[in-house]
């Protein structure tokens, strides 16, 4: 069984968005030192590297990354690529013919950026009007390939509001630039964490 890990590694050259914390391991024990075990203490945000968003992440009191429905996150996802720079529109995803499609993966030029650990701020997002297309064609679960659905900076968080507002599950941070477009069976499986309003997924996809 080929599996093809579309999540990115935690290490020194993940980048940050701007404002969040910085990921790093704390070394508490260290054999090396004189200690009977390694033991380490993580420092990250809950929306580091590949994540999924919470409900209230945008909303107060709405449901925590605990309460995400994992059967929504697993099962067939179509992989599409979107080579324009400008955002991802409504224009771009009609482009994309999604039907009967309940999980998209947006591809874009954004997936080369990874390796870098300098945060680049002119990654492509998804824009309102993209955002209200994949509601509008019943999709349920949508990634992306940079540290935040939405345009940089973007004023009122339109995509955000759009998507978690309508219960639609955004998963950010995927590294899809070897996955062709296609259709895969996807794997992802966010941390239970509590009341938090992201949470670290593993994410792998597999050949349908
Ligand atoms: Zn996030």
């Amino acid at each position: 069984m080929k599996l093809i890990d579309v999540s990115v590694p935690l290490d020194a050259n993940l980048p940050t968005y701007p404002g969040n914390t910085p990921y790093s391991l704390e070394a508490v024990k260290r054999i090396a030192r004189g200690d009977s075990s390694n033991v380490s203490t993580l420092h990250l945000s809950a929306h580091s590297g590949t994540h999924v968003d919470a409900p209230c992440h945008f909303f107060d009191g709405a449901p925590g990354a605990e309460a995400l429905p994992l059967e929504m996150l697993v099962g067939r996802a179509r992989v599409i690529e979107i080579t324009s720079r400008k955002g991802v529109g409504a224009d771009e995803l009609a482009g994309a013919h999604l039907s009967e499609d309940v999980r998209v993966l947006i591809k874009t030029s954004n997936s080369r950026l990874w390796g870098s650990a300098e945060f680049h701020a002119d990654y492509t997002g998804v824009t309102e009007s993209g955002a209200k297309y994949l509601l509008e064609h019943g999709i349920k679960v949508v990634g992306v390939d940079y540290l935040s659905v939405e345009e940089f900076r973007k004023s009122g968080a339109p995509a955000h509001h759009v998507l978690l507002g309508a219960g639609i599950i955004v998963i950010e941070g995927l590294n899809l630039r070897d996955v062709d477009p296609g259709v895969y069976e996807m794997f992802c499986l966010p941390l239970a964490l509590v009341g938090c309003d992201g949470a670290p997924a593993r994410v792998v996809l597999r050949r349908s």
